[in-house]
């Protein structure tokens, strides 16, 4: 088989066991790798209604046909699961070493099941499989339990992927953190904290071949010199940080728990003057041309990752003006593996509770919109699960319907998963994608803001013919999350699914058309949907928090601007139309047998 393994291992931590077994090439052709693969699996594996933190959850890992292809950004894995947060699936991406070390394991696919009964770290090199004790690692950063494993094994060329304490405790929004990357979203790093399992370090030498590799060669050429144009000079330049300015000036700017979307003190923190003051150094991803990874100084000397999301959720979400604290918090999030979208989502429903008095705890703490100490002393209290890091640990839904009161109102959330940094009311494309997201309130497995921000449509108006873009949009992101290459380098391809088809056919050896790979796409899509419907999705989870549908925003260039709820309704009945799915949202059998799914 060229581009594959053909074969996943499965471990076993209730038995101890590993065993290997085979991928069929039509499976790894109607799925792909990546978040495909996981997908099939995860349907596969988990028991229908498994409790998240159940040792029958199984945590996957997958690679991909693209990754040690040397075809530029495609050094990448995927983490799939059930969330503990949404109860739907999470599938999370991350990136570099890691990631070419888990396909030179020769393998697809890496399913874990089980709990050890004490806490472990796998150390997985080729064919060998050990399960060994990790009792001296437990409390330790990721960064830190990378540093011990690899002295432990006497290995530099070890990889390692772990958790944080967020991830031992159970944090419902926790990461599994590699080489400083994350898979952030999800909650992934819980659900391998319930498995007792702090780490997999890999170590292995088995080649992937592809078919043609003249062929591919061409591609990744033109694709590398393309990475290097004009088409990803904002992740050149100054990186994703750049995006705060601009979603100011747009009015799409999330700040203060979603109450305006626009933020007095954008300046002091946008990328442009982040640049200028804190900048160290530019950083990328292994077999990466793009680089988009910037590192900022903080007054300390500490040096920290920084991309938009991270700065708009601990920034203007929460209030902080500050780019010392934002940088501080940010480092905080790596250190404790915590999800840092949802930690600030988190953080923000629990200011707005208390300038509200709804949370007299966190009144007390001085937890509120702009305050930097109680901020930073809360982030860490979360991941220890100490005081009202306790209750702040289950996430903004879960921790609004056990406070009760009208706190769900400002718990600002999509099937439990905390929005990212796109204001809806100002980006209505976007705010269908976010709705009815498999994986809730998601940036990634939609780019549907590209409409809106392209001017392709009218970004300040609801129209129910914007379903067909977000459909599209899944499912081109199914497609590159699946080969999988990074989004960043999306607008490099002039036809994406003609030049896709052609780079997979060479990868592979398969005649795979463009046509086939749009199918391969929405199949994938449609996958996700169909576990969630299996795991209990009702019409209702595809929706916007209330807060969204009931106020208008008070600033900016889209001030006055709403959404109403019969507005996402219909916008809502135009995206299940365009995918040819029930009113409510279903998937017909017709559909199912299309795909052959
Ligand atoms: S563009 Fe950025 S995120 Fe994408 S592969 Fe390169 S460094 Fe990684």
């Amino acid at each position: 088989m060229h581009g594959f393994h053909g074969r996943l291992l499965h471990i076993d931590l209730n038995s101890g066991t590993a065993s290997w077994h085979e991928l069929q090439e039509s499976r790894l052709r109607a799925f792909l790798g990546g978040i495909g693969l996981g997908t099939s699996l995860l349907y596969e594996y988990a028991p229908p209604g498994v409790e998240p933190f159940s040792p029958a959850n199984p945590l996957i890992f997958t690679s991909a046909p693209l990754v040690g292809t040397g075809l530029t950004t495609t050094a990448k894995f995927a983490v799939v699961t059930k969330s503990p947060l949404t109860g739907f699936i999470a599938d999370s991406l991350s990136s570099s070493y890691f990631a070419l070390e888990l396909k030179r394991i020769g393998l697809d696919g890496l399913v874990i099941t089980g709990r050890s009964p004490a806490m472990t770290y796998l150390f997985i090199h080729n064919e060998h499989v050990e399960i060994r004790r990790a009792d001296h690692l437990t409390g330790k950063s990721p960064g830190e339990t990378e540093s011990l494993i690899r002295s432990e094994l006497n290995s530099s060329s070890v990889r390692v992927a772990a958790i944080g304490k967020g991830g031992e405790n159970r944090v419902r929004f926790a990461t599994i953190s590699n080489e400083g990357r994350h898979a952030g979203r999800g909650g992934v790093g819980a659900v391998m904290g319930s498995k007792n399992l702090k780490a997999i370090a890999l170590c292995g030498n088995r080649e992937s071949r592809v078919a043609d590799p003249k062929g591919v060669e061409a591609i990744a050429d033109s694709l590398r010199q393309r990475s290097l144009g004009s088409l990803t000079d904002k992740y050149r330049s100054i990186g994703t940080v750049a995006n705060l300015a601009v979603f100011n000036r747009l009015g799409s700017l999330p700040a203060r728990n979603f109450q305006q979307s626009t933020f007095d003190d954008a300046e002091a923190l946008s990328g442009e003057t982040l640049t200028e003051n804190n900048f160290s150094r530019r950083h990328g991803c292994a077999s990466c041309t793009i680089r988009c990874e910037r590192l900022f100084k903080s007054l300390n000397g500490e040096e920290q990752r920084l991309e938009y999301e991270t700065l708009f959720a601990l920034g203007p979400l929460c209030g902080i003006k500050d780019p010392e604290v934002v940088l501080r918090a940010a480092h905080l999030c790596d250190f404790y593996g915590l999800d840092t979208i949802s930690t600030g989502g988190t953080l923000s429903w629990a200011m707005e509770c208390s300038e509200k008095g709804l949370l007299p705890e966190a009144n007390k703490l001085g937890l509120r919109f702009g305050q930097p100490d109680a901020f930073l002393a809360a982030i860490p209290a979360v991941a220890q699960r100490e005081g009202l890091g306790a209750l702040l640990a289950e996430g903004s839904r879960r921790a609004a319907l056990e406070l009760g009161s009208r706190s769900s109102y400002w718990a600002m959330h999509v099937k439990g998963l905390e929005l990212p940094g796109y204001e809806p009311r100002s980006l209505k494309t976007m705010a269908l994608g976010l709705a009815v997201s498999p994986r809730g309130a998601c940036h990634n497995r939609s780019g549907a803001y590209e409409a809106d921000f392209s001017g392709e449509v009218d970004r300040l108006r609801a129209d129910p013919r914007r379903g067909s873009l977000v459909a599209a949009s899944e499912d081109f992101a199914a497609v590159l999350d699946s080969l999988i290459i990074c989004k960043f380098l999306r607008k490099c391809f002039s036809d994406f699914y003609g030049e896709g088809a052609e780079l997979l056919s060479n990868v592979s050896g398969w005649n795979c058309s463009s046509t086939e790979l749009r199918r391969i796409g929405e199949r994938i899509h449609t996958l996700k949907k169909l576990f969630n419907v299996r795991e209990g999705w009702q019409p209702d989870d595809d929706w916007l928090p209330q807060r969204l549908l009931s106020e208008v925003l008070p600033t900016g260039v889209a001030r006055g601007t709403g959404l109403t709820s019969s507005e996402l309704r219909e916008m809502i009945q135009g995206y299940y139309k365009a995918r040819e799915w029930t009113e409510k949202g279903f998937v017909p059998r017709k559909k199912l047998q299309e795909l052959g799914l």
